[in-house]
């Protein structure tokens, strides 16, 4: 394994050594997902496919239905056309979906496969819909797919066809687990207000063991309702990188007006989201939503005393850092190392934008840290080692790097493949943030009690 002399940051010019971000058609995937009755279709060779699949069933212990393309020599040279014809033809003939959603690979991407002149000429069956969403792999993240696969979604099948706007909100959740959308459906249950979430992948990334296989699980956005989208009075996208850009879309499309929020993590980020659903339908937050925001002060301020000045790392998915940052801030720690492997800004928006919201948190808190986006594991590595951290938050990769440092560690974000349960159980809201607490006090306190185990060995030694 590399390594690197403390205080030294090895330069390099190109080249990623153990990414922090995988690969855009698994966040296509898992956005197709949450649509009920979807069977989402890769474009490409089947070892694309089969990795995309297994990435997702690790990190859900899910089985993950999808078909491919299945490209040999044949297609890599002439194209994917005939393929795709094909398996449009086979997807119908055998699985019935209601929904093929196809997405690209690098392959076909570099061979330039006309996605949508192929879908116009294949045999698509009466009632049924075939959607598309391109993906090459050598742009972006699995967060640039997944807003890709969303917006592919409103362009095939969002529609604006009454007089008027319904009073009706359209959420879109981001890249979070299916606990985490749960738990938003449950926060904009509890305002009383009429909601469209799309993609829902609650349902159908967490169901239940029934004994029986289902290749359609019963969760996921139903394709009317993902239709009537264009109709809502406002959609809100919670986070800029997985969800602005569909958002934008469908305003230009249907005329639905669009605001970004952060993903709702952490009690600042949760205030916002719900602040923005009160004002905007003219509606009172719940006495049961209060109770919940109370006893997670309750809780910030008896625990307060572990986390001051406490200095952590941080990396994953940008929206997800930029809610977990703002909420470590509000808890008194010092987040002094802050990356993500995807880069900055979306496909054709501003650059720099996650360096510089991260920057800002930062300078009203008085820290300053580093911040990068499109880095990698080894470089955060280096800054570690460069400037040692009292906790570690992130997917599983991070634990090679509290194993070598010894640092206390919090699995957080995508994937994690290692533990089980986390896609039941929300890190957004205020439960979520209990979740949160719960889970860097438990970190840090095992700590703390085995250096307080071992200086009470040693007396006795
Ligand atoms: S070839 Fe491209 S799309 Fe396929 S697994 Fe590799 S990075 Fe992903």
């Amino acid at each position: 394994m590399l390594d690197c002399t403390p205080k030294e940051v090895i330069k390099r010019s190109g080249g990623l050594i153990n990414p922090a971000k995988t690969c855009q058609p698994i966040g296509a995937m898992y956005a197709a997902l949450g649509i009920h009755n979807c069977l989402p279709h890769s474009h490409g060779s089947q070892g694309c496919c089969a990795y995309h699949r297994s990435h997702l069933t690790r990190h859900f212990r899910e089985p993950v239905m999808a078909t491919t393309s299945s490209f040999t020599e044949g297609a890599s040279v002439f194209g994917g056309g005939a393929n795709l014809k094909t398996a449009i033809k086979n997807v119908f003939d055998i699985y019935n979906p209601d929904v093929m959603a196809v997405h690209t690979t690098c392959l076909s991407e570099t061979i330039g496969d006309d996605i949508s002149t192929i879908i116009k000429s294949a045999e698509v069956p009466e009632g049924k819909v075939v959607i598309h969403a391109n993906t090459p792999s050598y742009q972006g993240s699995h967060i640039t797919g997944f807003s890709n696969m969303v917006k592919g979604m409103v362009e095939y099948l969002a529609r604006a066809d009454t007089d008027g706007k319904k009073e009706q909100v359209n959420i879109i959740p981001g890249f979070v687990d299916p606990g985490d959308m749960r738990e938003i459906k449950r926060l904009v249950g509890k305002m009383g207000i009429k909601f469209i979430m799309f993609p829902d992948t609650s349902g159908v990334m967490d169901s239940p063991m029934t004994g029986k296989f289902d290749m359609f699980p019963a969760g996921g956005a139903q394709v009317e309702d993902i239709r009537d989208a264009g109709n809502s009075s406002l959609t809100m996208a919670l986070g800029y990188y997985a969800s602005s850009t569909p958002a934008n879309l469908l305003e230009r499309n249907c005329r639905v007006p669009a605001i970004t929020l952060k993903t709702p993590i952490g009690i600042k980020a949760t205030d916002d989201f719900l602040m923005t659903l009160r004002s905007k339908f003219t509606l009172e937050i719940p006495y049961e939503l209060e109770e919940e925001r109370g006893q997670l002060v309750d809780v910030m301020t008896d625990t307060h005393h572990h986390f001051y000045d406490k200095k952590v790392a941080i990396f994953g998915d940008p929206d997800i850092l930029t809610g977990l940052t703002e909420f470590v801030l509000s808890l008194g720690m010092q987040p002094v190392h802050v990356l993500t492997g995807t880069p900055s800004g979306t496909l054709g928006g501003p650059q720099g934008i996650f360096e510089k919201e991260i920057n800002e948190m930062l300078a009203a808190a008085r820290l300053e840290g580093r911040v990068k986006a499109a880095g990698d594991l080894f470089e955060l590595h280096q800054w570690i080692k460069n400037e040692p951290v009292d906790l570690l938050m992130g997917n599983t990769y991070g634990k090679y790097i509290a194993r070598a440092e010894d640092i206390p560690f919090v699995r957080v974000g995508f994937p994690i493949l290692d533990r089980s349960t986390h896609p039941y159980l929300p890190i957004v809201g205020y439960r979520g943030a209990l979740r949160l607490v719960e889970m860097i006090s438990n970190a840090l306190l095992d700590r703390q009690d085995r250096d307080a185990a071992d200086e009470d060995l040693e007396l006795v030694m």
